[in-house]
């Protein structure tokens, strides 16, 4: 019987994150600055971000060394398992061999403590006595909140209302490892009351909640920003991921023919699928990428590939992606992580450059698949996820109609305990797929910054 369980021991950890602006042939458009149309540099992210996290920003370094007292925390919960899912094979009846790393092992029970916690890391190290961030399910403030706490960081909070609401148990577990959260859109700051003027009922965005953030850092010296996707320094950090499932493969002797992953803003994707991307660009494997998003918030494959904020305010810097305007309010999905107007610049790159290819599914068919991997494998995963799921079942599904025994490799990102609430709508009958009729994305495209080619 082959392994479900593929485990590294801690000797064998990866020590350095990989860059994969090292290898592309071409790198994405500069970032620019919103006021002068100039590219940014290292000065105009310096009142938002520490040098170290900034430098790593721009860094062409193939390899960056993660510091031993980053990797004592990460030790917590890395290296993570990677798993064979036999039990979903057997139910699909599939000859496809699926691998999920979970990632629903760490402190917030999701990818993103593995860049929470070198981010708050490299803060203290500057100095800094308190990071802002908002948070969509509460994933990315939960890991901020636990990542602070390891070294003496203060940690403010802004959740897109809509999750604040349907998910109360988040800000019992962020209040828990020491963290202050609000709902956004929020009186506190001044884009959050232009929002509530014009909006009293706004059930929020990431974008308001990424203003409201970035605002109060702006305003105070002692006080940085914290992004928890998108950047490429945030790619870099996940990366840990990707690395980890190939020595993982390599220990069972196999090599993925498919990678799938669910893309809010890139991170857990990118993490896993960089490393791999390497060997692909190196000519040792050759997997197809897939990106999978929400119908209802379909950057990748409905939006415009152009420069745009990377919040509703208009105040980060302009970033070519994948974008369905800054000014785009997601019906509001219970996959809240992927309630994101953009896209990570480098996500955005690699699919306009045909590296990785994109495809949009409803909430309803990942709920299914979610449910019957939690029935088969005994995970109960994240709403995100569950849509990386539902690509894996549905190419395994088709493995069955041609014979063919695929190698299918996806991150389960994380787990859902937390987000019980929604898989009750979906086993009640409740939850319904909302059409996003193509007006709603022209009218919010319409507003995209003017930016000369
Ligand atoms: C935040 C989050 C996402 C979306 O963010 P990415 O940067 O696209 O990974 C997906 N899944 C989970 C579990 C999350 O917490």
């Amino acid at each position: 019987m082959a392994l479900t369980k593929i485990l590294l021991d801690e000797s064998e950890q990866p020590t350095q994150w990989y860059n994969l602006l090292a290898d592309l042939p071409e790198p994405p458009p500069p970032v620019l600055h919103p006021g002068t149309l100039q590219p940014v540099g290292p000065d105009d992210l310096a009142p938002l971000f520490p040098m170290d996290l900034i430098m790593q920003e721009v860094s062409t370094e193939r390899h960056v060394d993660i510091p031993g007292a980053v990797l004592d925390v990460y030790r917590l919960w890395r290296p993570s398992p990677l798993y064979r899912a036999h039990r979903l094979e057997k139910a699909l009846d599939t000859p496809a061999r699926i691998y999920y790393k979970y990632e629903g092992v760490s402190p917030a029970g999701s990818h993103k403590p593995n860049t929470a916690v070198p981010q708050a890391y490299y803060n203290k190290r500057a100095g800094v006595r308190r990071l802002t961030t908002e948070t969509g399910a509460g994933q990315w403030g939960t890991a901020l909140a636990f990542a602070c706490g390891q070294y003496g960081l203060d940690c403010e909070i802004w959740q897109v209302r809509a999750s604040y609401d349907q998910k109360p148990y988040r800000k019992i577990m962020i209040e828990t490892f020491g963290g202050v959260i609000h709902p956004s859109p929020s009186p506190l700051t001044a884009a959050g009351r232009a929002v509530l003027e014009a909006h009293p009922d706004s059930t929020g965005s990431l974008g308001i909640a990424i203003s409201e953030a970035v605002e109060v850092a702006a305003q105070n010296a002692d006080t940085n920003y914290a992004l928890g996707s998108v950047l490429n320094h945030v790619l870099l950090h996940q990366t840990v991921i990707g690395e980890e499932a190939l020595l993982q493969l390599a220990k069972v002797g196999e090599t993925p023919d498919i990678l799938v992953g669910c893309t809010g803003g890139g991170s857990n994707f990118g993490g896993l699928a960089f490393p791999f991307l390497r060997e692909k660009l190196a000519g040792r494997m050759a997997p197809v990428i897939r990106a999978v998003e929400p119908a209802a918030c379909p950057s990748l494959t409905r939006g415009v590939y152009a420069y745009d904020f990377g919040d509703t305010a208009g105040m980060t810097p302009l970033m070519t992606m994948h974008t369905l305007g800054h000014d785009f309010i997601p019906d509001p999905i219970h996959a809240g992580g992927l309630r994101y107007h953009g896209m990570s610049p480098l996500i955005s790159h690699l699919v306009a450059s045909g590296y990785v290819e994109a495809v949009a599914k409803p909430q309803s068919e990942c709920f299914a698949a979610g449910v019957q991997f939690a029935r088969t494998e005994g995970i109960v995963p994240a709403p995100e996820p569950t849509h990386a799921i539902a690509a894996a079942i549905e190419e395994a599904k088709r493995c069955k109609e041609t014979g063919e025994s695929k190698v299918i490799l996806t991150a389960l990102c994380g787990h859902g305990h937390l987000d019980l609430a929604a898989y009750d709508a979906y086993l009640s009958g409740a939850m319904e797929d909302l059409a996003l009729d193509e007006a709603a994305i022209e009218s919010a495209v319409a507003a995209l910054p003017p930016v000369p080619a």
